[in-house]
Order: structure tokens, then sequence, then C-alpha cells
């Protein structure tokens, strides 16, 4: 819904209000008919609120919301206000557990609708959140990892260009953010640009624009350490390639280190000169998986740990296995885990969860070769020993039983049970099913063991 909500505002407002906007606002959370958005500060909210008021309303309206309404809490530490009455402490809360997800590394603050003219300070800082310490390692992202590390510990040494590609919220950026702040706490000196191929785009035409196209040469052949993110836009922006293949060749001359991370391999950007496909190519390639469970677990966990989030074992597995890949998904259900058990004051369990994170339970049909499988576990038999012509009473039982657990819990009629069970007739279905529905009713004992079996269903 959000993105599609998101998807609704684009469409309605020019691309460069979009982003300066509305695409550093994230959901923090629902609740009744409010819509939770945190944004940077305050003027961001009045921004929303006041310019894009219909907008918004539309927006809302086409995603089926019209009835909502949003309110905003605020992502800077010195701005902590908030627009409603919510209780102080819930927004605290909210906003310590937020600032992470919130604070985009794609959108600096204080760029907040300014023209920019002035080519200083465009790179962006870099999150001191995003180090080597806190990128959790796993099998789909050591290499990538380990090439980063080689880069930060001895730049242009190793691999120059490292070129890091993978789908979103995979930690390209997180890994490019731990590269620039290793080398900056090796030396201090070093001259280091973070900055996104947009941005690096966007300064370009104001450079254009304000005649200080030199400037921005001098600027991006003066430094040391060169990190571009999201190359992939440039893909059909002829000028802005013309311009970063030159610094790029300059920078590679004077043995500076380039990083260039991307969505996709050089090959695969569509529209990318073939000699910036090349120059890519004559570094490493790294990329960067989707995670597996464990290592799914081991974020959500340190997340946690980081952000002094108590969340249980069996609730880190619980999201781990809904959310199928993108680690800034994870990340993002647990801050409107943690918003939600805020507001409401609740713990933080299963059933939240399910709540807040939207999921249903997958209904899993029950079939009766997993009644077979439990019921034989049970008993100590064998699944053939059910299907067998063997009528002792240690083995009768367990099939009666497993038998009437196939009446009780699949849509299977007598027939098929029967065949299911060593091809026995329909009428001694009916007649296990009836012995057993007997005991289940007069004998508390075997009461209870029919639902301990049930349930181990569910
Ligand atoms: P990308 O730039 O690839 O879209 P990001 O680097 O922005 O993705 O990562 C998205 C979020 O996931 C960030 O908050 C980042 O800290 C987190 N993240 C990604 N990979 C890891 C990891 N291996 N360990 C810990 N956090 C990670
Ligand atoms: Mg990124």
């Amino acid at each position: 819904k959000w993105i599609s909500f998101l998807g609704e505002i684009e469409k309605r407002i020019n691309h460069e209000s979009f982003s300066t906007w509305f695409k550093p606002a994230t959901l923090q959370a629902c609740q009744g008919d409010t819509i939770y958005l945190c944004v940077p500060n305050r003027s961001y909210e009045d921004w929303i609120t006041e310019t894009y008021h219909d907008v918004v309303e539309e927006a809302l309206k086409a995603v089926g919301c019209g009835h909502a309404r949003l309110a905003f809490v605020y992502a800077e530490s010195n701005d902590t206000r908030t627009s409603n009455g919510l209780v102080e402490g819930d927004t605290l809360k909210a906003h310590d557990t937020t600032t992470y997800g919130a604070l985009d590394p794609d959108l600096p603050d204080g760029l907040a609708g300014a023209r920019i003219v002035d080519l200083e300070p465009l790179e962006l800082p870099l999150n001191p959140k995003y180090t080597f310490e806190t990128f959790v390692v796993g099998s789909c992202n050591q290499f990538a990892r380990a090439a980063a590390m080689a880069v930060a510990d001895t730049p242009t040494r190793t691999y120059n260009p490292l070129f890091i590609y993978g789908g979103v919220g995979l930690g390209k950026t997180h890994l490019m953010h731990a590269i620039g702040q290793s080398i900056r706490s090796r030396d201090r000196h070093m001259r280091l640009v973070y900055i996104s191929s947009e941005k690096f785009m966007n300064e370009l035409i104001n450079a254009i624009r304000y005649d200080k196209a030199q400037a921005f040469r001098e600027k991006y052949r003066s430094i040391d350490v060169l990190l571009i993110d999201d190359i992939q836009f440039i893909a059909g922006k002829e000028r802005t390639q013309e311009e970063f293949f030159h610094t790029f060749n300059a920078l590679y001359d004077a043995q500076k280190q380039i990083v260039i991370s991307s969505d996709c391999p050089p090959r695969e950007i569509p529209t990318l000169e073939e000699r910036l496909h090349s120059r890519f190519e004559w570094g490493l390639i790294a990329d960067l998986q989707p995670p597996d469970l464990e290592t799914k677990v081991a974020i959500l966990k340190r997340k946690a740990d980081i952000e002094k989030i108590d969340l249980s074992d069996n609730v880190a597995l619980f999201i781990a296995g809904k959310i199928k890949s993108n680690i800034r998904e994870l990340e993002g259900s647990l801050i409107r885990l943690v918003a939600c058990a805020s507001f409401q004051r609740r713990p933080i369990d299963i059933e939240l969860c399910k709540e807040v994170l939207n999921i249903e339970e997958e209904e899993r049909p029950i079939t009766i070769e997993m009644i077979q499988r439990v019921v034989s576990d049970h008993y100590g038999l064998r699944v053939a020993d059910l299907k067998s012509k063997n009528n002792s009473r240690n083995i009768a039982v367990p099939r009666q039983v497993a038998m009437y657990l196939c009446k009780q819990l699949t849509n299977h009629s007598l027939p098929e049970i029967g065949r299911h069970f060593g091809n026995k007739h329909h009428t001694t279905v009916l007649h296990s099913c009836e012995k057993i529905s007997r005991l289940y009713q007069k004998q508390s004992d075997f009461h209870r063991l029919i639902n301990n079996l049930i349930s181990s269903f569910k």
C-alpha cells in the first residue's frame, strides 16, 4: 500500500519535488485511520500538508484509504515534536527506533528544497551506523564484504575500481559507507567523496547552469577516494556519462580509489556507453546475493541489539521467514513492529507480528500422508505398519486413530482414505471412525491424545 501510495504521488508531481519531499518519508505505523509518517523535520510536514494537501488526498483515495489522515514524527534528533496528540514517551520511542531507517543516506537532510547553487557541500555525509562492524556476514555477502574491506585497508592497491552490485536493500550503500568510514578513521586527511550518481548529475547540471563546470571538474579530479552509489542512474544520461568518464579516467590515472555500486552488473546497465562498461570491468566486480534465513535472523538480532530492542529468537525467526529477501524490508518490519508495540503498549510477539506485518497464516492443507506420519511417530510405528494387514491391537488402534483424523481433518471420502491405508474397504474406515469417535467422547485421556494430535497439525 505504501509503495502504491508513493506511486500515486509520483504520478502527480514532478520528479524533483517527489524526491525532495516524499522520498525521505518512511512509513512509521498505521493505527486505525491514522498513518504515521517519519520525516526528517518539521518543514517536511508543513510542505507535505500544505503544498501537497490535494495531491496527498487524491493519492490516499486512489489506494483506497480516502478516510485516512497523515500524522508525522520527526527523525532529526533536535526536532522530536510531533504534530498531534501522541504521548511524548511514545513519540520518543518511535523516534529512537526509526532513525536508522529514516535517515536514508541517499537523501541528506538540509537539502530540503533548496536550490543548490553552491558546489561545495553536495557529497553526502556518511551514516555512522553503516560500518563493517554492523555489517552481518553470511555466504550471500561475504565476497563483497571481503573485497570492500580489502579496498578500505589499502586503497588503490587491491581492486580499482571496485564494482559492487546487488538488488535493492541488500547492503550496497552500507558497504560503501563502511569503506568510507574505515578509510577516514585511519587517515583523516584523505579527501573522500561519497555521492549517488543522481546527486552527481544534479551537481553537474547546476555547475553547467551556473557556469561552474570547471570548478566541478577540479573538485572531482582532486579527491582521493570516490564512492559513487547507484551508478545505474546515469543510464541514458549522456552528458553525465561523458563527465563521469572523464572524472573516472582522471582519478584512475592518478591512482585514486574508485568504488561504484549498481543494482546490476555493468553489462546489464541499459544504455551505458561501451567505454564505461569496460572501465567498470577493469577492477573487481563483486555481487551481493539475497540473504538466507540464518543471515536474516542474525541481522534482525543485531539490529535489535543495537537499538536495545528485546527481540526473542522465535519472533526473529518468524519475521525472517516471512520477509523474502530484502534487508531494508527486514529492518522496516522491525521498526514498524517496535512502533506498534510502543503505541499499543504490547509485547513484541508473534501475534503482533502477524497483525503489523499483515501476514496471513498460510493455510497449509493437511494431507493423509502428514497424518500417517504424525500418528506413526506418536506410537513409535512405521507408516508401512498403518498400511499393513496386521490387525494386532498395537497396530489396529493407531490405524483407526489415523483414519479418524483423516476423516476429521481432510476432505477425502471414506473409500479414498481406505485406499491410502493399504486398500481397506470403506466400511472398515467407517467402523474405525465410529469407534474412535465413541472413545473420544467417553475417555478423557483419549480425548486429550486426539486433541494433542490435532493441534500438532496447526
Ligand atoms: P542498498 O544500497 O543495496 O539498496 P542498503 O545498503 O541501503 O541497501 O541496505 C539496506 C538496509 O539494510 C540498511 O539499513 C543496511 O544497514 C541494512 N543491511 C544490508 N545488509 C546488511 C548486513 N549484511 N548486515 C546488517 N545490515 C545490513
Ligand atoms: Mg543504496
